[in-house]
């Protein structure tokens, strides 16, 4: 018999898609039925849509129980979202899934096959992104091969947030008190044994992609600032280069002075390194300035989400339960 308990739990993030959930649920139902589970939940994170998307899903959860949702009282953007729905889930496995169908659900058998097999963490990587704009296809490989220079801990190409976590993975995650959540690096961060299953993303498959490009490059500074530090002390460097090389310059001009006298002449050179300098000086204090927002940020404590309300949670045993309720539904004993 499997080792491990089978409660899955799956983690939706919804923001602004009334037109996607039936069609999600459609394809992502059957497919967790054929699987040899104890139980399972599918917990979507309202993250304040503006349109029906709650009025849909309080729809399904009044018709089946295992659908559950918390409902966020504002647009907390999506790693907040996924963050609320990972602590509210009580599985022995959890999947975190985009509604748009972009995340084949059908690799969640191959998952949990190889959660199984022992592993804590079953990435799911994209070998093909031609779904994608060839802008975002680009930037997002730029982005990675920065990062992979930059970082200590290897964020993993080409993976987004569709993978499966072990419950040890989701209690390691809950350590991570930060605020400026970078889910990818976090995730990478606790470690933990790690397969990866290859896939093609597929095109959306309803609405609209509601991560907006600024949304994106503030993920990626997020990314960048929360595990790097290379960017703060890259200026003592290049202030250093600087420093010897006006040394030398202002020597030249020293012996040239004495020697051929004062030459007038020079306001372009002077000009160009002002300008030269003054931009590199407001460069370096914005770096600082993007460290010091996280640290205010951080010293504020908030928290990173707030639930306006929970539904069909009610029969939800809190973490330690899970065992429990795992022997109650299949009368096994771990
Ligand atoms: N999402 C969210 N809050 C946001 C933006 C997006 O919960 O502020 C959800 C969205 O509903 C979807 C998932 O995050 O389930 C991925 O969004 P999208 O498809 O727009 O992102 P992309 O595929 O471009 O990364
Ligand atoms: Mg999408």
């Amino acid at each position: 018999m499997d080792p491990r308990p089978t409660f899955l739990s799956i983690v939706v993030p919804v923001y602004n898609e009334e037109g996607a959930i039936d069609l999600f649920l459609g394809r992502l139902r059957p497919i967790l039925q054929q699987q040899e589970l104890g139980g399972y939940e599918i917990i979507f994170v309202n993250d304040g849509s503006r349109d029906k998307t709650l009025a849909v899903l309080e729809a399904h959860a009044r018709q089946s129980s295992d659908i559950r949702i918390v409902d966020l009282s504002r647009n907390f953007g999506k790693e907040a979202a996924l963050t609320a729905g990972i602590d509210h889930a009580t599985g022995d496995a959890v999947i975190p899934i985009d509604v748009d169908l972009q995340d084949p659900p059908e690799l969640i058998a191959e998952m949990l096959a190889r959660w199984r097999e022992g592993y804590d963490v079953v990435l799911a990587a994209r070998n093909d992104r031609s779904s994608d704009t060839r802008f975002k296809r680009v930037t997002a490989s730029l982005f990675y091969r920065i990062m992979l220079r930059l970082s200590d801990v290897e964020i993993p190409a080409q993976t987004g947030d569709f993978r499966l976590m072990d419950r040890r993975v989701v209690e390691a995650l809950k350590l991570m008190p930060e605020r400026a959540r970078f889910m990818k690096g976090v995730f990478a961060w606790v470690g933990f044994r790690t397969s990866t299953i290859y896939f093609k993303r597929e095109k959306r498959q309803a609405g609209e992609a509601q991560q907006s490009l600024g949304k994106l490059v503030r993920l990626a500074v997020d990314g960048i600032v929360s595990f790097t530090s290379l960017p703060l002390r890259i200026w003592s460097v290049i202030g250093a280069a600087i420093a010897a090389f006006s040394l030398l310059y202002m020597m030249f001009i020293v012996v040239r002075t004495v020697f051929m006298g004062a030459d007038v002449p020079g306001y372009a050179s002077l000009a160009v390194l002002i300008l030269f300098f003054s931009g590199l000086i407001l460069l370096s204090i914005g770096v600082l300035g993007e460290y010091l927002a996280r640290i205010y940020i951080e010293v504020k404590q908030r928290p990173l989400y707030i639930v306006r309300d929970t539904q069909n949670f009610s029969n939800r045993m809190e973490i330690e339960g899970a065992e429990a309720r795992h022997k109650a539904e299949t009368g096994i004993a771990e």
